[in-house]
């Protein structure tokens, strides 16, 4: 599932194939913008925000190619004339120089705007945990800015800080010890935390296995997934519930009901 680091690595990727070279090729298969023609534009560079995809065409007057992978998304780079290695019906956006095709493949979304709109589609992101400007303290008061919110739904919330996805959030509250019911203001050290999610994100940028529990082979992850194999630590079975803001945002919460029991209720 792609969350914070799968894009800062595709970034990485398109902006060495793209940056710096012109569009041989523009292919938009997205209804709205399927007129769009950016050919002989030359790609400024890629970067990610987030979870979000940006390749900047163009100056300051250019464009923004706008990309979010959600679940299913991501991106290819083909030398030209490469057989791609996915079907063609599900590709999204081709960009092209004269080296390499770059294939955005069952994109969440695709949006071609102006340079002048990055700050509108972007600016509402929290700290971004891989991005240049990351900020702790900023993160940590925007998630105690809501302080009864139950943390499993504040560390999804890009406002908040930019880049955890679902499998960081499980992990995180499972490596924290911490229900991922409890509300943000009784997780015992937020902190840390937020220092541990900038960690393990940082750790797993630039490779293609995502671990928390160290181990690159096998048991990589500690509790999300694991609701047949029972928690990596001490056995009990893992619980898989649905967690969200509402039920269109319903995600899958994976927890040790041992290892991170709920908080006791507040004396009254
Ligand atoms: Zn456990």
């Amino acid at each position: 599932m792609p969350e914070g680091d799968t894009v800062w690595r595709a970034a990485r990727e398109l902006n060495a194939a793209l940056a710096g070279r012109t569009l041989t090729r523009c292919d938009i298969r997205v209804p709205r913008f399927a007129t769009v023609d950016l050919t002989g534009e030359t790609v400024q560079d890629v970067v990610a925000r987030g979870k979000h995809l940006l390749i900047r065409v163009g100056g300051d007057d250019g464009w923004i190619v706008h990309s979010h992978l959600l679940m299913e998304g991501i991106w290819h780079i083909y030398a030209t004339g490469a057989k791609w290695r996915r079907p063609a019906f599900k590709a999204r956006c081709i960009l092209a120089t004269s080296d390499a095709t770059a294939v955005g493949f069952e994109l969440g979304f695709l949006k071609i705007l102006p340079r002048s709109a990055e700050e509108e589609a972007v600016g509402y992101l929290g700290p971004d945990l891989l991005g240049p400007g990351w900020d702790p303290e900023e993160a940590l008061r925007r998630l105690l800015s809501q302080p009864d919110r139950p943390i499993g739904l504040a560390l999804l919330d890009q406002r908040n800080l930019a880049g955890i996805g679902n499998v960081y959030r499980c992990e995180l509250c499972f490596l924290a010890g911490v229900h991922p019911l409890t509300p943000v203001a009784g997780v015992r050290d937020l902190p840390r935390m937020v220092a541990l999610a900038k960690k393990l994100l940082e750790a797993n940028k630039a490779r293609s296995t995502r671990t928390t529990t160290g181990n690159l082979r096998g048991d990589t992850l500690w509790v999300y997934g694991r609701e047949h194999r029972g928690c990596l630590r001490c056995g009990t079975r893992v619980t898989l519930e649905q967690l969200g803001d509402n039920e269109l945002e319903l995600r899958d919460l994976y927890y040790c009901p041992y290892c991170q029991p709920a908080s006791p209720a507040p004396a009254e």
